[in-house]
């Protein structure tokens, strides 16, 4: 059901200033950026290999990446893992009772569709489900 790791998200106060370290120092290349209007986000698509890093700039002082950022700094916020069809991944999870902040897909970054299983059922670490359209090797389609 998940063949790889989508992408890690992480949580920034700002894009701009982040964007020193991970092109100037590391050579990374920011590809696109995105505002989710939705999710009060604007995202930076770095592709590493096979996976992307996301940076999540809060467009709001009070999204879920301002407080997230209030609560524990900045840093990784979540894991995304890759699959081929979220409704049945999503099926499945319900039906080995696993706990969902999302019992059905939303629109994410990029087109893709996406949900995030309860930090409660994971040990902690925010995980999100992904997929994405297109070709089954496309990273954003
Ligand atoms: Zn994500």
């Amino acid at each position: 059901m998940i063949s790889r790791i989508d992408h890690i998200g992480i949580a920034v106060t700002s894009i701009d200033a982040a964007r020193v370290l991970y092109e100037d120092i590391l050579g990374l290349k920011i590809t696109d950026t995105e505002v989710v209007a939705e999710q009060q986000v604007k995202v930076a698509f770095i592709p590493v290999g096979d996976s992307e890093l996301e940076l999540l700039e809060s467009t709001s002082p009070d999204g879920p990446i301002a407080r997230f950022i209030a609560r524990q700094g900045e840093g990784i916020q979540h894991i995304a893992l890759r699959v081929a069809d979220i409704d049945e991944a999503l099926r499945t999870l319900k039906s080995k009772k696993v706990r969902l902040i999302d019992e059905e897909p939303r629109r994410g970054a990029g087109g893709a569709r996406i949900a995030f299983l309860h930090p409660k059922a994971t040990n902690g670490t925010l995980i999100e489900l992904c997929e994405r359209g297109g070709e089954p090797d496309d990273n954003r389609g």
